[in-house]
């Protein structure tokens, strides 16, 4: 089959590579479509180790069943599927309780660490468990189903934000997570949703796709003082922190009122100074949030029936062959680029 391979850090192979041993719970299948996730972006220069050469990478993906394994479940050749990026043991004490992410022995589609190697989506047939996939809905492309990763990654987050309708939220950081995250605010019942970036056309987009206000991240605008004064000096009741470094979650934890909610699920730094004691006397409470758990089927239901609008976030759909020439593209990082689908 086709594939495009991480040879090197850096260094991309288009050309053939072996179709993948199917085990006995595993579905094969014929991938239509796959987005290129920032975790790819950031992995292929080595910089996460979680990218080692040689690795397919690819977990965003799409596509129709091609073979079924004996032990696979009920699926038929022919179907439209997709799959959870998490590839979760559904045995572990955490996956007993529903908590998938958090998987004992977790591994993620198209990612190699020194624990294990799992090739993934940018090819032209992946294998993955049965107990990961999920249909597709009637009327849902490829294209959109690919979003349905991100927009659980979103879906959890505001779940463990325990948001009320009627609520105040703020999203710093409006990447393909943050964009996503203020849709599932609104969604929520959020009455009003503020967003934060760097990028003029990143906030323009958040704007689109419903965030009430915007503004851009720099030296001009001091966003804890722009947030009490449209909370009547409070503060928002969730701030959600897709960036992950000093200054973003520093802010963030400055702009939720006093018990307050800060969801941080950007990590772009391991480590960070943060403010403990404004934290510790408003009594704020902050929560990680990592990948999903159960979220899919939700995420596939808000895309479909269009109050998560991944259209906008499309970048560009191209065929896999030039699947080196966007990796670079991105990694560049000097266009405004979201998400990038590859079809094999
Ligand atoms: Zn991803
Ligand atoms: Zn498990």
């Amino acid at each position: 089959m086709k594939a495009l391979t991480l040879t090197a850090y850096k260094e991309f192979y288009f050309g053939e590579a072996a179709v993948p041993q199917l085990g006995a719970d595993e579905v094969l299948i014929k991938v239509a479509a796959c987005g290129i996730c920032g975790s790819d972006v950031h992995g292929m220069d080595g910089s996460t180790g979680r990218r080692l050469p040689p690795i397919i990478m690819g977990h965003e993906a799409a596509g129709t069943v091609v073979e079924v394994g004996p032990e696979a479940g009920s699926w038929v050749v022919g179907q439209r599927v997709t799959f959870d990026s998490t590839l979760y043991c559904g045995e572990c004490a955490f996956c007993r309780e529903g908590q998938v992410n958090l998987c004992e022995d977790r591994r993620v589609l198209g990612v190699s660490c020194p624990d294990y190697r799992q090739h993934g989506a940018f090819a032209e047939y992946v294998a993955v468990p049965g107990r990961v996939v999920i249909p597709i809905p009637e009327g849902l492309s490829f294209e959109q189903a690919c979003f349905v990763e991100p927009t659980a990654v979103a879906l959890h987050a505001v779940h463990r934000a325990q948001v009320s309708p009627g609520q105040t939220g703020l999203v710093i950081g409006a990447g393909i997570i943050g964009l996503l995250t203020i849709q599932a605010l609104k969604a929520a019942g959020c009455r009003k949703v503020y967003a934060s970036d760097l990028s003029e056309a990143r906030l323009q987009l958040a704007l689109e796709l419903g965030a009430d206000e915007v503004f851009p991240a720099n030296s001009t605008v001091n966003l804890p003082e722009e947030m009490l004064r449209r909370t009547g000096g409070q503060g928002v009741d969730v701030a959600m922190e897709a960036v992950g470094i000093r200054a973003t979650v520093a802010a963030a934890i400055a702009c939720v009122r006093k018990g307050g909610r800060v969801g941080l699920i950007g990590n772009l730094s391991p480590h960070i100074e943060f403010p403990l004691q404004s934290v510790v006397t408003r009594e704020i409470s902050l929560f990680g949030s990592c990948a999903s758990a159960g979220e899919y089927p939700r995420a596939l239901e808000e895309i479909a029936a269009g109050r998560i609008r991944v259209e906008p976030l499309t970048s560009a759909v191209r065929p896999l062959a030039e699947g080196a020439e966007w990796f670079q593209r991105l990694y560049e990082a000097k266009e405004d680029l979201i998400k990038v689908i590859l079809q094999p």
